[in-house]
């Protein structure tokens, strides 16, 4: 029987399996199934978690909930700067590497655990002797240096709310940014190095700053240097290296709270303008410290390397405090992985023998598209775990990954998390889990996950909303300032649930597939279909590197779809192509699916976060103004499209 004629529910299927090593499961952090038994009790489960971390008071109650409030830890007191710093100073950690840097023009630097816990004390004292106090806000916008993470844990560690701007964004979204937090003080960097170009930070927030009255100080850390070429404004702007040299080494740290905030950060924004999340102190720090240690399956001995920027919600959580919190070694990476050439992050995995791996479905589609001329001549040997975030990775780039940079040994971790969610949600647990490439597995323990209806009732096999059941210890609080945006964004499509905004299949085993935003979903002859299922169909055929899908108008079928595709190096978009394309899409998933239109192109819109924004495309197939663009990475790239669709 070929594909074609097979029922639809059937093609979705994906048989490949993977169950853990024997080797990876006798080494394992958590390598028993009863983990799972032990977070059916939630509270007991995440209190049990709790006890691994230092505190100057211990809670009265686990968690207090009054949907969609949660107050987690009530009562207790802490500060993440000391559980990333001060617990690990007082053992052998002390001169254990906290971070491994290498700049993008090649530097690299060590940083022990007590170079960052001194730095972190010193630029504390900085921030406190230029007046901010607990509860101010604190912009920073930096690129990828030490800098950055020892500003953040200063916040931490007085009790300043930061919010990190990532550093590829324009005045505007600053402006936005930085006025809605009514941040009293910015730190920032003269510039940043990106594939050899300087991005002018400084100047940015001098620009920006003309319309921000609440600002009264800038800190400038220097990268750059002559370079960077901006003005100095006199009793306004201070030096970082300036000030350092004055500092005392000791800060006492603020007791914090369990429900004071720690920081606001701002969504990717790829379905709309983003929306200022607000995390807590106790209950994140349990959460994300507790998943990286048993995702990542972190020993003392490993090389982690999270390729995330700081400035998203990955790098805040799964660069800085999580493994911080565990006491890890982490790689940070300053530059592009192009750059000088495209084998640089194969390069820096030999060099310093990174052992765990986590990086984006974009990144990894960027790889398979470049070829693996580039990875062949590198000794991965050392890595021993993969990881993946942000999109549905597609089946087809999942299995490169395992081949290609995990040599078919290691296990991979596709992770389901959001900014909102503070901590992974939906994974496989390294040692446990059977794998299906694709799939995100199950909820991690502890955590209540469910698929339902448009009544909210639990769908137990085939697609639906994905939603969280019950509140969980990172979850956002609030939407800074917009309280009403909180309930009505996320409470409020269903009753007592908190909805994601993502569409999810379960499969007979209980297995997740993220399915892309509801937003995204496409309606074709009255069918339900997801443009990650069609996408993955596409980049399943060898020629496809990345695809993008949406469902345009159309009078006759409701939708028509419209796909994206950008061929691999070498491959010519030809119309045999667009036929050869939509047919293999037909016989994957069945003829309803098969696209109307396919358009070739090198580069699709995207965020700054590596997103694809499937919004901005909508646009232009329907012919509309385009939405908010401030999030996208290029704009010339989706005016190239736009002009390209139009003369098609
Ligand atoms: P905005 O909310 O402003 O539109 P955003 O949703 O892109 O921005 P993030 O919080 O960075 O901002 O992204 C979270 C989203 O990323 C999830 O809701 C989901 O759609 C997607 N995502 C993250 N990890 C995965 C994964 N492993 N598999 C599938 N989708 C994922
Ligand atoms: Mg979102």
């Amino acid at each position: 029987m070929t594909d074609s004629h097979k029922p639809l529910e059937d093609l979705l299927h994906e048989n490949r399996h993977f169950p853990p090593s024997n080797e990876f499961v006798d080494q394992a952090n958590a390598n028993n199934s009863d983990i799972f038994n032990r977070g059916k009790n939630i509270e007991s489960f995440w209190e049990g978690h709790a006890q691994e971390f230092q505190w100057f008071r211990k809670w009265e109650k686990v968690l207090e909930w009054d949907c969609p409030w949660a107050k987690w830890f009530v009562g207790a007191t802490t500060n993440l700067s000391v559980n990333c710093l001060d617990r690990h100073i007082k053992s052998w950690r002390r001169n254990k590497a906290a971070f491994i840097w290498e700049g993008e023009p090649g530097e690299e630097r060590v940083i022990t655990y007590a170079d960052l816990y001194r730095d972190v004390n010193k630029f504390a004292n900085c921030l406190k002797s230029h007046g901010v106090k607990k509860g101010d806000r604190v912009t920073i916008y930096m690129g990828m240096i030490p800098e950055l993470p020892i500003a953040m844990l200063a916040c931490s560690r007085i009790g300043a709310i930061h919010s990190v701007i990532f550093g590829g964004f324009s005045v505007d979204s600053l402006i936005d940014r930085i006025n809605d937090a009514q941040s009293k003080l910015v730190i920032c960097s003269d510039g940043a190095f990106r594939r050899g170009n300087i991005i002018p930070l400084k100047r940015n927030i001098d620009e920006a700053l003309k319309s921000c009255p609440c600002v009264e100080k800038v800190i400038i850390v220097r990268r750059i240097g002559e370079a960077a070429q901006f003005h100095t404004v006199e009793g306004r702007d201070l030096w970082w290296h300036r000030m350092m040299q004055e500092a005392s080494p000791w800060c006492e740290p603020e007791r914090m709270d369990s429900e004071d905030p720690l920081f606001i950060l701002y969504t990717s924004g790829t379905t709309g303008k983003p929306k200022g999340i607000v995390h807590t102190t106790g209950g994140y720090m349990v959460g994300v410290g507790t998943t990286h240690k048993v995702v990542f399956d972190i020993k003392e001995e490993d090389v982690y390397w999270c390729t995330a920027d700081i400035g998203w919600v990955t790098g805040h959580s799964y660069l800085v405090y999580g493994p911080l919190c565990n006491g890890s070694t982490n790689l940070m990476y300053e530059g592009a992985p192009d750059w000088p050439e495209r084998d640089r992050f194969w390069s820096i995995i030999e060099k310093y023998r990174v052992s765990i791996f986590y990086t984006a479905p974009t990144a990894i589609r960027t790889f398979m598209r470049w070829g693996v001329e580039h990875i062949n001549s590198y000794d991965l040997s050392s890595l021993r775990l993969l990881g993946t975030v942000g999109e549905p990775i597609n089946p087809e780039a999942w299995m490169w990954y395992h081949e290609n940079i995990g040599r078919g040994k290691t296990p991979i971790v596709d992770t389901w998390w959001q900014t909102e969610t503070g901590h992974i949600m939906i994974t496989p647990l390294p040692g446990i889990t059977t794998t299906k490439p694709g799939s995100a597995t199950k909820a991690f323990p502890g955590i209540e996950v469910d698929v339902v209806d448009e009544e909210g009732n639990t769908v137990k096999e085939g697609g639906g909303y994905l939603v969280i059941k019950k509140p969980w210890p990172g979850m956002l609080r609030t939407v800074w300032g917009n309280p009403d945006r909180y309930v009505q964004t996320y409470w409020s499509k269903f009753k007592n649930m908190y909805f994601t905004g993502d569409g999810c299949k379960r499969d007979k085993d209980g297995y997740l597939w993220l399915m892309g935003r509801v937003d995204d979903i496409m309606i074709v002859g009255g069918h339900n279909l997801s443009t990650t299922e069609v996408e993955s169909a596409l980049v399943d055929h060898h020629d496809v590197a990345e695809a993008a899908v949406i469902g345009r108008s159309d009078e006759i079928t409701g939708q028509a779809i419209v796909a994206f595709v950008t061929l691999k190096l070498g491959v010519k978009g030809t119309q045999d192509k667009i036929e050869e394309l939509k047919s293999h899409v037909a016989r994957k998933i069945g003829p309803i699916s098969r696209p109307k239109e396919i358009f070739f192109s090198a580069d699709l819109p995207k965020t700054r976060s590596g997103k694809i924004m499937r919004r901005l495309l909508r646009d232009i197939a329907e012919k509309r103004n385009l939405g908010d663009t401030t999030t996208l990475a290029d704009p010339s790239v989706i005016q190239a499209l736009r002009e390209k669709y139009e003369e098609d």
